[in-house]
């Protein structure tokens, strides 16, 4: 099969060799042993690559040049403002690389280029540069002690921090570890999903361009049971930010049990609820913000709002806005800029999410629109956007995260009815409130069980505040100022005056 050159960015993907070798300590190697993997592209199924196979003994290598980066201080011991300059650089080498890396991104792991370019490159390079802006305005503190003393309470870089991401936003999952980690200090050894490993690496030798030190920020791609479980079980490694399903954040947690007790930051699954009453100013906006933010990134996005809740009475108005929207997303060619929904990351990730579409039908969920599988002819993973109604909160499809277009319209009838069936769920990273009525938005937006509560949208977004969810959906928060305290320590000197 012959790839379509007839658009520009085809025959830019065409001419693409993707170099998916390691980055360990300033350079491209190969994995120690060799060894290496073919990565092929949701488009079209065909090879777009190979992958260094990245072993234990490759993640040895990492984060031994990485403590060696973290103890003679070449980054940790700069001054916050050099480290913010650098930060700033490393933000305005990826935005120069845009075209570059969102053509990747979107060959890697299937989304529209349109919002790759749009999206997950200038949200990247800001993360970066904010970390890097916000670090040299940090102040530590001193104490409220005896005046014979003062206790002076400081932060210290950890050392070294082991990042493990998905493949759904791959650039973004990572600056959002890299940005705090590396701002404050430390060296880290990222190990980006065997999915979607490409822009990780690019995003390494960008960072060695700007000026970060070589040894500080390494990329070892390869198998989350191989290398990934290598960095997990460390004993060198202080800390391990993840991102990825609940499953492997239980396994992050017995990793660091069975190793050396380090810090472990999970940022899991979801099944967020998105409740509407039939108070709701705009009901049809509501199902403007659902569809969008469902089938946006082809539905793999921790936070969709899979579970639309909505009052009995406005169930039909609801229904008929969200098929008009989902007509917008049907999927397209991902690298046509205008489309608005590309391919599933791979044949795999394709076959789960129809098996939860047969196993709704099955539980006697009515199927309003999608459920297929289309653009077979490209040999690309394409589901169409997908809504059930007539959904209960006990069914497969409102239990599980899908990851995939698919989303459920479960009717209610009161208040507490919401708020019970809404909070139902292991997950609890985000929710949505639709009301008119302001009291009742408040009190439903603090009974909602999530670590991120919309009212009346669902899609404003920002570096500034954080994210992370309650129950299963995990601990820790990326992005804001909080994200610094994952990966920094306090420290309290007590200094006799
Ligand atoms: P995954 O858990 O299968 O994999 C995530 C990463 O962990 C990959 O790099 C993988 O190689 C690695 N991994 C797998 N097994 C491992 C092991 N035994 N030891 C160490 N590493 C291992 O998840 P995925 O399919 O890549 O991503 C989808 C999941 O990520 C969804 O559940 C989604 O909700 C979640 N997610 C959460 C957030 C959030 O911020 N809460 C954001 C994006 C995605």
């Amino acid at each position: 099969t012959k790839l379509d050159t007839s658009s520009p960015w085809h025959a830019r993907a065409a001419a693409l060799q993707p170099d998916g070798r390691l980055f360990i300590n300033g350079a491209r190697v190969a994995a120690a042993d060799g060894q290496t993997f073919d990565k092929h592209s949701p488009l079209n199924g065909l090879r777009l690559g190979t992958v260094a196979r990245g072993q234990k003994a490759d993640v040895d290598a990492a984060v031994a040049a990485a403590r060696r980066a973290f103890a003679d201080r070449r980054w940790a011991g700069k001054p916050p403002r050099e480290r913010k300059r650098i930060m700033q650089r490393w933000s305005e080498l990826v935005l120069a690389a845009r075209d570059e890396l969102a053509l990747l991104e979107t060959l890697d792991m299937g989304k529209p280029i349109g919002h790759s370019l749009a999206v997950d490159v200038p949200a990247t390079a800001n993360c970066l540069a904010w970390y890097g802006e916000a670090v040299d305005k940090l102040y530590d503190e001193i104490a409220p002690t005896a005046d014979t003393a003062l206790a002076l309470i400081t932060r210290e870089a950890m050392g070294v921090i082991g990042a493990i991401v998905p493949w759904n936003y791959p650039l973004i999952m990572a600056a959002w570890k890299l940005g705090p980690a590396l701002a404050s200090g430390n060296s880290v050894v990222l190990k980006p999903s065997e999915k979607s490993p490409y822009t990780a690496l690019r995003l390494a030798e960008l960072a060695l361009q700007a000026g970060i030190p070589e040894g500080v920020f390494n990329v070892v791609p390869g198998f989350g049971h191989e290398a990934g479980e290598a960095l997990a079980l460390h004993m060198d490694v202080d800390a391990i930010g993840f991102t990825g399903s609940t499953r492997i954040g239980r396994r992050m947690l017995a990793c660091a049990a069975e190793s050396n007790l380090k810090r472990v930051y999970n940022e899991l699954g979801g099944k967020s609820a998105f409740v509407v009453f039939n108070d709701a100013k705009d009901v049809a906006a509501a199902a403007r913000a659902a569809a969008g933010s469902v089938f946006y990134n082809q539905g793999e996005s921790c936070n969709a709002p899979t579970r639309l809740l909505v009052q009995q009475d406005v169930v039909p108005e609801f229904m008929a806005a969200l098929q008009d929207e989902a007509r917008k997303y049907l999927p397209g060619d991902p690298l046509d800029a205008a489309t608005e929904m590309g391919a599933l990351v791979d044949a795999g990730q394709m076959s789960t999410v129809l098996g939860y579409i047969h196993q709704g039908q099955a539980e006697g969920a009515n199927l309003a629109f999608g459920g297929r599988r289309v653009r077979t002819e490209t040999g690309g993973y394409f589901v169409e956007p997908t809504i059930f109604e007539g959904v209960r909160n006990d069914m497969t499809i409102a239990r599980e995260e899908i990851f995939g277009p698919v989303l459920g319209v479960i009717p209610f009838t009161t208040e507490a009815d919401a708020l019970a069936l809404a909070n139902d769920s292991v997950y609890g990273l985000q929710a949505s409130v639709w009301s008119g009525q302001i009291d009742r938005a408040h009190r439903v937006a603090r009974g909602l069980k999530a670590g991120t509560v919309h009212v009346n949208q669902y899609d404003e977004d920002d570096i500034t505040v954080p994210f992370g969810g309650f129950k299963q959906s995990g601990n820790g928060r990326d992005k804001s100022l909080h994200a610094f305290d994952k990966y920094t320590e306090l420290k309290t000197t007590w200094l006799r005056i």
